[in-house]
């Protein structure tokens, strides 16, 4: 079970949609699914967004730098892991 809320306020301070990791193919696949996440239920397991929280991306796959150390919510919830998108998801 992952440690950081699931909440909207927290998906405003993620830092994922400005990281070199996250491609533009997979930001323009995961757009209405981000939308309908921002105006929706937050509650749920998979989010292509907040990986720290949710689980592993469906799309991003090659690691080119994580910046979640730069990341409000890094140092916030005291996460220690990089690329939560590829390697772990939120646990
Ligand atoms: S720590 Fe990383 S995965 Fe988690 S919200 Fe911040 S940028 Fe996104
Ligand atoms: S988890 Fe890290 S590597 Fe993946 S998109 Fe977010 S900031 Fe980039």
């Amino acid at each position: 079970m992952s440690s950081v809320p699931k909440t909207k306020e927290n998906l405003m301070k993620c830092q994922c949609m400005n990281c070199p990791t996250y491609s533009d193919k997979c930001k323009e696949q995961s757009k209405p699914e981000l939308e309908e996440l921002q105006n929706g239920n937050m509650d749920r397991t998979h989010a292509e967004a907040m990986f720290c929280a949710y689980e592993k991306s469906n799309c991003i796959n090659e690691e080119k730098q994580c910046i979640c150390p730069t990341c409000p919510l890094f140092s916030e919830y005291n996460l220690t892991n990089n690329y939560f998108c590829i390697q772990t998801g939120g646990k």
